[in-house]
């Protein structure tokens, strides 16, 4: 374990002087970004709950949409989870749409439509964990508590030569430790902000840009030269591979959906009939089975459109759709609706990206049309 990671941190002059450099340098290079322009509190709830997990240029026109669509949280809150769930589409990771909303919900019947100033109530809301919670606290209302996110952990892990694995439990808590101590406290939010802004420009997981940093002089990843090698990370495990099969069941134009359940990987969207293969199982005897076993259905496989591959946080996948025809009645057993739906009406439902993919492989073979 590393000095740093036994609890070393940095002498308090040396602190200062760090914080002062870093916010002189935020306020100089700082991007001007929409939820940089508002102290709302619901902005900037909304738009930590947005960039979990997805980039800054991903990020930006679902801001947007969100507060031209639902200007503030008693909008939100009244809206349907399915209107939410469309505007989200193609964002991924849907179970934060249904965050948002449950939390727009919660603030409204429980804050009286104000979002909670400190960070220990809003770590209460749905989709809030830590990291989120001090971030809406500290530039929203500027709680002097220190966030840590993805940038934020590459950055100290260099900045005080962390070599433990930062996925390890306790290096992880070592950080928020080390992150708590650099904090500045008089402007909690643009220290924040300011750490994540150098790992999002300039301490990035390939090419640091050590000569561009206010933060070298007191770097020892940049002192030593491991910054290439930090931070360090327990070896992956490898993602699992999950063949599925679906059906493309088209009449007078209209193309069969379903809707999958309220819980669970993409809860609550639309997607073609059709599950995961067993074994060897091939993809024609593989839908007459999950026709039977999922749907209640009879479906008769017919050629093979083309398939779809996409990559998920802990898995990755590949569809196969087969033309099909179905017999008889259709009794989902876990999906919550069925329906026939044209192109038109197909862009008004919530359809994830691998769905959207599916789409794109019928519109491109012209088999809904
Ligand atoms: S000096 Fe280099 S390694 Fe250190 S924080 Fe800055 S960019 Fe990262």
């Amino acid at each position: 374990m590393s000095d740093a990671a036994r609890g070393v941190s940095l002498p308090g002059p040396a602190r200062t002087a760090l914080r002062r450099s870093l916010l002189a340098w935020f306020d100089r290079n700082a991007r001007d970004l929409p939820w940089r322009r508002t102290r709302d509190p619901y902005h900037i709830l909304l738009s930590e709950l947005l960039l979990q997990q997805t980039r800054v240029e991903a990020a930006r026109p679902y801001y947007d949409a969100f507060l031209a669509a639902f200007p503030n949280v008693h909008a939100l809150a009244a809206a349907p989870l399915p209107d939410v769930l469309k505007l989200w589409a193609g964002l991924g990771y849907y179970r934060r749409a249904r965050h948002l909303h449950a939390a727009a919900r919660r603030i409204v019947g429980d804050h009286d439509g104000r979002v909670p100033d400190r960070s220990a109530d809003l770590l209460k809301l749905p989709g809030v964990g830590r990291y989120t919670a001090a971030a809406v606290a500290s530039i929203a209302f500027g709680e002097p508590v220190a966030a840590l996110d993805g940038n934020i952990k590459r950055v100290l892990a260099r900045l005080f030569a962390v070599d433990t694995p930062i996925d390890d439990r306790g290096c992880e808590r070592e950080l928020w430790r080390l992150a708590d101590a650099l904090l500045a406290r008089r402007r909690p939010g643009d220290f924040n902000q300011a750490l994540m802004e150098i790992g999002a420009t300039l301490c990035t997981p390939k090419r640091p840009r050590c000569p561009d940093c206010p933060l070298r002089r007191w770097c020892r990843a940049a002192r030593e030269g491991s910054a290439g090698q930090l931070p360090r990370r327990r070896p992956k495990a490898v993602r699992p591979h999950i063949e599925q099969v679906a059906a493309a069941v088209v009449r007078r134009g209209r193309l069969l959906l379903v809707r999958r359940p309220e819980s669970g990987l993409l809860a609550g969207m639309w997607e073609l009939p059709g599950g995961p293969l067993l074994g060897d199982e091939s993809p024609a005897a593989g839908l007459v089975r999950v026709g039977r076993e999922r749907f209640g259905a009879e479906l008769h496989p017919g050629p093979v459109l083309g398939q779809v591959e996409h990559v998920f946080t802990h898995r990755t996948t590949r569809i196969t759709v087969l033309v099909a025809e179905q017999a008889g009645r259709m009794r989902p057993r876990d999906h919550t609706a069925r329906g026939w739906y044209g192109p038109r009406q197909r862009s008004t439902l919530p359809i994830a990206t691998l769905d959207r993919k599916v789409l794109a492989l019928l519109a491109g073979e012209g088999a809904d049309s």
